[in-house]
């Protein structure tokens, strides 16, 4: 490839909406993966609010998405050691929630793209700024390098480029999440809801994709000890069972007839949201976006939206400076770069210390060891998210 393009790192969500985002301002960028094909498949599925379809809307995706998975009509929370179920209406005026399968965004988003925008099997190792540009220098693992006009890290949790940018290490909670699908051939009997299910300690949520497919996660708080499970799908089936062998059958069964390619286990990472308070998230023509950038909980369902928002912003704020009157490679063109990314990063960081905050919280809440602590937490839920679905109203605004 040539020197001097803006260069993502990542064909994740946030990776391959930051590329689109830039398209549809007729900004060429190009995306570099490590992985050799597209990485569809992990996490089965992800839930879209109308925060991020207003997002989807502004890339120009959200039309065939829609018809990918049904609208969900209502959140169902049960705890059956308790006896309680609580339940919210979604309200049809106030946008739409849908769990789309994984594939369907990321193979959607990539559909998008110019060919070739995406290089697969190209993993960063290493980045230092050249002495007489400032320009990054990126070293590929094959020992290949290139200069690049300016640098997207979208590289997730355990971001390369968030390291060079002095970033704090990402954090882990004390919690694991199994996540997979299941397909009914004659079609499911559940309602069109996000069902969380609670029983000492675990929370399994289930969701329908569509009539046949239902999406479902387990969240546990400890880590396996077994190391094949990081691995081997039949061992992560076998883990999940055993975690729900107090749960009802019916939930028993959709574990056992998952699709065992859907299988994954994820121990939970966030990055502090004090750190995401004080971070610089650029250096030069050097940033991060997505979960390089903040990292979160899944306890809201945000991070994909949030990392698809950052895109809509990222691109808009650098459309705006011009980019393609200025001669590409001036110095001109470098300030320009370095002041759109700060200007992203002051429209953003408020925005991801809010959705990160909440989630961290809620996250504390669940592995709370003690009575006190959880009243501590709820009364910090209660006076900081007195709306605690305000986030789903967020527009990132107009690309
Ligand atoms: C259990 C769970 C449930 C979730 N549910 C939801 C949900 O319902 N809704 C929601 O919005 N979000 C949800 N999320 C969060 C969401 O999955 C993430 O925020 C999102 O996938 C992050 O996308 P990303 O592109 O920033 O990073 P990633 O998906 O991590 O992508 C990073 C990409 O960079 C590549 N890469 C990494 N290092 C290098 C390197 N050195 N060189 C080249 N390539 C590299 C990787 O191979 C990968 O393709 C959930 C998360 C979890 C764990």
């Amino acid at each position: 490839m040539d020197d001097d393009e803006v260069v993502i790192i990542g064909a994740g969500i946030c990776g391959l909406a930051t590329a689109l985002a830039l398209h549809r301002k007729g900004i060429k960028s190009v995306v570099m993966e490590r992985s050799e094909s597209l990485r569809n498949v992990t996490g089965a599925a992800i839930g879209i609010q109308p925060n991020g379809w207003r997002a989807l809307d502004q890339l120009g995706v959200s039309e065939n998405l829609r018809h990918t998975a049904v609208r969900l009509r209502r959140y169902r929370e049960l705890d059956i050691s308790r006896g309680k179920q609580k339940e919210i209406s979604l309200n049809p005026m106030d946008g739409e929630t849908r769990w789309l399968r994984r594939k369907d965004l990321i193979d959607t988003l990539y559909a998008e793209l110019p060919p070739g925008t995406v290089k697969f099997g190209c993993q960063l190792e290493s980045i230092k700024l050249d002495s007489h540009s400032s320009k990054p220098v990126l070293r590929f693992i094959d020992g290949s390098s290139i200069i690049a006009k300016a640098l997207i890290g979208c590289d997730g949790g355990k971001s390369i480029v968030a390291e060079f940018l002095g970033l704090k290490r990402t954090k882990i909670f004390p919690l694991c999440a199994i996540r997979g699908l299941t397909y009914y051939p004659s079609g499911h009997s559940h309602d069109y809801e996000f069902a969380k299910i609670n029983k000492d300690n675990i929370s399994v949520g289930r969701v329908p994709i569509d009539d046949n497919l239902v999406y479902w996660f387990c969240l546990f708080p400890y880590i396996p000890k077994d190391g094949k499970v990081w691995e081997d799908p039949e061992v992560i089936r076998q883990l999940t069972l055993e975690l729900l062998s107090n749960h009802p059958q019916e939930i028993q069964q959709m574990v056992v007839n998952a699709d065992m390619k859907s299988l994954s286990i994820t121990h939970l990472r966030y990055r502090a949201p004090w750190d995401l308070l004080t971070s610089s998230f650029c250096k030069g023509t050097v940033m991060v976006s997505g979960d390089a950038m903040h990292i979160m909980g899944p306890f809201l369902a945000q991070g994909g939206a949030a990392g698809i928002e950052d895109a809509v912003v990222l691109a808009r704020t650098i459309a705006q400076l011009d980019l393609n009157s200025v001669e590409s490679g001036s110095m001109i063109m470098v300030r320009n770069l370095e002041e759109a990314f700060n200007q992203f990063v002051k429209q953003r960081r408020m925005r991801v210390v809010r959705l990160s905050l909440q989630s961290y919280i809620i996250g504390m809440l669940s592995g709370a060891p003690s009575l006190l602590k959880k009243i501590m937490c709820i009364m910090l839920l209660v006076v900081l998210f007195p709306n605690p679905y305000n986030h789903v109203d967020y527009d990132c605004g107009d690309l």
